[in-house]
């Protein structure tokens, strides 16, 4: 078998055609050395007995640590930083045979929805190449939507894996938090961060997934998944009854949402209820409309705190001198807003929020077995345009509940509206990947009809 070797073939000729050339989408940050990939290649083709991942090639986003490669995290101030170790999550990728290609760009540090932020040029959109592919897993979504290779693995603190995967129509995967190994990645902010998958079908995404889920000793909070089935393939539609399975579908009121999105995520549901047996129940979740207001100062207040270690001295160069604007934004602002004088008011009114959020939504989930929205509420910009902060932030209402909550969420693609894509998403209870993938399969099976 040759399997990997020809694909990985294909994939490099694909990225030396339109990575820096040609179409120039700007995925990737590093490649690895393209012998050494051949060889592994190789090897694993020869394995007898393979691991799950044998066969796909996988991009890891520039804020996982793979040893050896540079980890900038799109950012001056990693420039120059090699990762001495690998993540929990890349030592399960190698040990099942998962091809790591190389590393993608991103939003400086996560921060941003756009791609735009990277130190390193953005990365555009491979569906329409004059838009943004959304963000901070920017180049994640790209080269899986490039076909510069099968899957990524990305980090999601408040939608940077569902957003790029809704405006580049792939499929990601937002797990509950703490079912995923944080050890290795360079946090955003501790409390809300979580690796997870992107992927071209949910059965890919769930498969690597199955991967790297699960406790892991060296993240403390992390736990073991109660649901994900351990097979190498996510349960398929007949592992499960789901004649009973009731929709909740997210009243949207109070917020911002693009009409044109709501009208196709709602015909779209509605139509797979339909065909489906289904029941759609309304849901209304009460301070979902804060989730904006809640999430960033969290951010910026953990985002500072974990920033301190970049002083120039330990690990690359002083934060503040090197980095760009948004990343400069967030730390000033997380600085002034744990200040004594404001006695944590704004932190920990977040965290009280965050609580409220989190209780609605168990709350719903009595009632309803997922609950489905679109994954942003606006379609991507042009490149370069200006956007205020608060336009930018507002990218995050849809996505950043499940975050805040803990919960799981995946965004599919729903179709298109002028030739871009439009993600689904859809949002299940802590630890229920499993019925969130079953139902996810349906919806991505009908959604591309
Ligand atoms: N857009 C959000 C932010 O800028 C989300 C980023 C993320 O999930 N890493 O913080």
């Amino acid at each position: 078998m040759t399997f990997t070797f020809q694909k990985l073939q294909k994939y490099l000729a694909e990225i030396k055609k339109n990575d820096k050339q040609g179409k120039k989408i700007n995925a990737f940050l590093q490649l690895r050395d393209e012998r050494e990939l051949i060889e592994e290649a190789k090897k694993i083709d020869a394995k007898k007995n393979k691991g799950k991942l044998a066969g796909k090639i996988i991009a890891v986003k520039a804020n996982i640590n793979v040893k050896g490669l540079n980890i900038s995290c799109a950012s001056k101030v990693l420039e120059n930083y090699k990762a001495p170790y690998d993540a929990s999550v890349i030592e399960k990728i190698k040990k099942d045979d998962g091809l790591i290609i190389g590393i993608a760009n991103m939003d400086e540090f996560a921060c941003g929805s756009s791609g735009e932020t990277s130190a390193f040029g953005p990365t555009r959109n491979p569906t329409n190449l004059e838009l943004i592919p959304g963000g901070s897993s920017s180049g994640s979504a790209a080269a899986v939507a490039a076909g510069f290779c099968d899957d990524a693995l990305v980090s999601d603190t408040g939608g940077s894996i569902r957003n790029p995967a809704s405006h580049c129509g792939v499929v990601g995967i937002k797990p509950t938090y703490s079912s995923v190994s944080r050890y290795g990645l360079i946090d955003l902010s501790m409390s809300l961060d979580q690796i997870g998958t992107i992927a071209k079908s949910v059965e890919d995404a769930g498969l690597l997934l199955s991967v790297i889920q699960g406790k892991d000793e060296k993240d403390s909070i992390s736990q073991g998944s109660k649901s994900l089935h351990p097979s190498p393939r996510p349960p398929t539609l007949n592992s499960r009854n789901m004649k009973n399975t009731i929709i909740g579908l997210l009243d949207l009121s109070g917020l911002n949402v693009d009409n044109r999105i709501n009208n196709l995520v709602n015909e779209k549901i509605t139509n797979i209820a339909k065909k489906n047996n289904w029941k759609i129940k309304k849901i209304k979740l009460n301070y979902v409309d804060l989730a904006v207001a809640t999430y960033y100062p969290l951010v910026y207040v953990e985002f500072f705190s974990g920033t301190r270690k970049f002083d120039g001295r330990r690990f690359g160069k002083r934060i503040e001198e090197f980095a760009g604007e948004e990343v400069l934004r967030r730390i000033l602002g997380g600085s002034e807003i744990s200040k004594a004088e404001y006695g944590g008011r704004y932190y920990h009114k977040s965290l009280k929020a965050k609580k409220l959020i989190e209780k609605e939504f168990e709350k719903a989930f009595k009632n309803v077995d997922v609950i489905v929205s679109p994954t942003v509420p606006m379609f991507p910009w042009k490149i370069g345009k200006k956007i205020s902060i608060e336009e930018g932030y507002a990218a995050d209402a849809l996505t950043s509940p499940a975050n805040l909550a803990g919960i799981c969420a995946i965004s599919v693609p729903a179709g298109e509206i002028n030739n871009i894509p439009v993600g689904m998403q859809i949002m299940c209870d802590k630890f229920q990947e499993e019925k969130m993938l079953e139902i996810a399969k349906v919806v991505e099976k009908i959604g591309s009809q």
